[in-house]
């Protein structure tokens, strides 16, 4: 209905976009967005990349600015944190105290850095505060270890070798982003890593944190002046958990991304949901997928929407000059072939599961990402696969064109 109430929790890319594009899809009921954070809702992206580099405030990455919020009558709360959801009353409760009743919540909470017991002195990256410590810590010469070789920790480690640390990364994997990438994308990874000075150390992991450094299971002891720790994230589900909603590796959520409660959704990092385009169950944590799964459930509430949600994944990651694009999600052993020379250039990377084409990697290839993510988007059994894995081929010349009729 058009005038309910909707009310949501977290203040990030996912919860900011949710509220925007219910106002966009004509919504005139009162909508909250209760963020525990101190500032408006930010890109994080940019947090292991310009961030790192440039002297920056904050507000180039508000997702808007207060003014526009104003404006549309969207009412964003910061320092408020959610304690409890009571469904049968359907109210949230802050730690403050007052309680919002709601006719829609959805549940935008995000992840948070996982712990690694004994990293408890050691930098992490997850918000703005982190970004300030972090850049504040690099300088030439400094000796930077971090802990996890995902695609956070190899975008700071890309960042400090630009400005002159000394850096390595330290992957307890036998390789760097095994879970995300092909192992061809990742030796050429860790390749440009190493000709970019940045020391990658895989299948290690770190024993004990000492003043001064880290010493290695191998018995190594690596020196540092500073020491961060990326190695993945949890989901900010306890809310939900508590509440009584199914929860698993994150909110689980229908193909509508509604929860085990009718009135309740859940977007962005942290929504399990089952994924239409690649037949998986994924929590995905990324930019693509919060601002697309908010306008879908914001165009359900406002009922502008119908049907499930149906979306190309993508992600983009950005290490030493080099943009890494990738379409889709492939799961670890999914075949991969590679079309063009990585060593030469730019080159893209088809993944197959059996015959099905379900992503494509790309190295500064922009034009067959894009023709990727439309031909995941439509029938990949009918894709011929000797075509695709033809680099003479363009990608953009097996996106089916629209028949048209004769004038
Ligand atoms: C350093 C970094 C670099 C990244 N780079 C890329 C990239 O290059 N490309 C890409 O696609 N993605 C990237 N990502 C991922 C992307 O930023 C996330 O997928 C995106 O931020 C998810 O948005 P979200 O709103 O779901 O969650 P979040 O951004 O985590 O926001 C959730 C918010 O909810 C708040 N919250 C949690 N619980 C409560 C509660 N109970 N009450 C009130 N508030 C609560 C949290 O504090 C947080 O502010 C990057 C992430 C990081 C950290």
């Amino acid at each position: 209905v058009i005038d309910d109430r909707v009310v949501v929790v977290g203040g990030g890319l996912a919860g900011a976009s949710t509220a925007i594009a219910l106002r966009r899809a004509g919504h005139s009921g009162p909508i909250t967005v209760l963020g525990d954070e101190e500032h408006l809702p930010y890109q994080r992206p940019p947090l292991s990349k310009a961030v790192l580099k440039t002297a920056s405030g904050i507000d180039a990455l508000h997702v808007r600015p207060a003014a526009f919020y104003a404006e549309h009558d969207i009412r964003v709360r910061t320092g408020a944190r959610v304690v409890a959801v009571d469904r049968e009353s359907c109210t949230a409760a802050l730690e403050e105290g007052a309680a919002l009743p709601y006719d829609h919540l959805v549940l935008a909470t995000g992840t948070r850095p996982r712990p690694l017991p004994g990293a408890e002195g050691c930098l992490e990256l997850r918000t703005w505060a982190d970004a300030l410590a972090l850049r504040a810590a690099l300088r030439p010469g400094m000796r930077l270890v971090l802990v996890g070789g995902g695609f956070v920790g190899l975008e700071v480690a890309a960042v400090a070798a630009a400005i002159g640390a000394e850096v390595t990364v330290v992957e307890g994997l036998d390789r760097v982003l095994r879970r995300a990438l092909s192992p061809e994308m990742s030796a050429h990874l860790e390749g440009v890593h190493r000709e970019e000075g940045v020391r990658i150390v895989t299948g290690e992991t770190v024993s004990s944190f000492e003043d001064g450094g880290v010493v290695l299971g191998s018995g190594e002891r690596l020196p540092a002046d500073v020491v961060a720790v990326g190695i993945g994230v949890v989901p900010n589900a306890e809310l939900a958990a508590e509440a009584g909603l199914v929860v698993r590796d994150g909110i689980v959520v229908d193909d509508e991304l509604r929860t085990s409660d009718e009135r309740i959704w859940a977007v962005g990092d942290v929504a399990r949901f089952p994924c239409l385009i690649s037949g998986r169950d994924l929590r995905l944590e990324s930019v693509q997928a919060a601002a697309d799964q908010a306008v879908h459930v914001a165009g359900r509430i406002a009922g502008t929407v119908a049907g499930p949600y149906r979306a190309v994944p993508h992600f983009w990651s950005e290490q030493h000059g080099r943009r890494l694009l990738i379409a889709g999600v492939a799961a670890e052993g999914d075949e991969a072939v590679v079309r063009g020379d990585p060593a030469s250039g730019p080159f893209s990377i088809c993944r197959f599961a059996g015959d099905r084409l379900v992503a494509v990697e790309t190295i500064d290839q922009g034009r067959d990402h894009l023709a990727a993510r439309k031909l995941l988007a439509g029938d990949t059994a009918a894709l011929d696969r000797a075509a695709l894995e033809d680099p003479g081929v363009a990608l953009a010349s097996l996106v089916a064109r629209p028949v048209t009729g004769r004038a």
